[in-house]
């Protein structure tokens, strides 16, 4: 079945930092917060709302973290900080932009990108590498006010409905998380591709879309 819709997961999938764990976990790791704590925290308090400011972000942070109100101020700058240095250090994956424009302007294919950040980061990614520019249509978990993962089918099925009159198996997902990924994609009768988060699967993942969109 052709593909007529393609939908891109961004971290990891088109775009990445050479290190991957942000410099910002560190500010509440010498806060005594536990490490693993911290990316559910980000997911569930940041990624799914719209946060005004990083100021904003780190605040919530530290309320939820229930780090003593004395070392506040401080700790704040610091996040603010780290957060901005490690948002600078995103980039295109190699063939990533490339294959958007191929896909955007090549093709009778409506792409979509779609990913879990935050109001900051997605600024970020605009001002920087111009992300939105490079697809049809963007579906952001800050905007949207839910996170993808696979308890929430209704972040896909809200993309079905973007496009009536398009079939489950007429949809792409591509991202390099099998499961918060391609998990629901799957069972809904998607197409799906697991992509390799150095981005060494994007000849393959362009070969993959080439035999199959119009
Ligand atoms: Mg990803």
């Amino acid at each position: 079945m052709a593909i007529r819709v393609v939908v891109i997961d961004v971290y990891n999938t088109l775009v990445g930092a050479p290190d991957r764990t942000p410099y910002y976990e560190q500010v509440f790791v010498d806060l005594g917060v536990p490490r693993e704590r911290i990316y559910p925290a980000v997911r569930d308090l940041i990624m799914c709302r719209q946060t005004d400011s990083l100021e904003q972000a780190g605040q919530i942070f530290l309320e939820h973290f229930s780090v003593d109100r004395a070392g506040h101020p401080q700790a704040i700058r610091k996040y603010m900080a780290e957060s901005r240095r490690w948002s600078d250090t995103v980039v295109w994956l190699p063939g990533a932009r490339e294959l958007l424009y191929w896909l955007k302007y090549h093709t009778a294919c409506w792409g979509v990108l779609m990913t879990n950040i935050s109001s900051g980061g997605l600024e970020s990614l605009n001002r920087r590498l111009n992300l939105e520019s490079t697809a049809h249509r963007c579906w952001a978990s800050c905007r949207q006010g839910r996170v993808k993962r696979p308890e929430d089918p209704e972040c896909w099925q809200e993309i079905e409905g973007w496009y009536p009159g398009v079939a489950p198996n007429e949809f792409a997902m591509i991202g390099d998380k099998a499961d918060d990924d391609l998990e629901v994609p799957k069972a809904l009768g998607w197409q799906t591709f697991l992509a390799q988060p150095d981005g060494s699967s994007i000849p393959a993942l362009r070969q993959y879309l080439a035999e199959r969109v119009r």
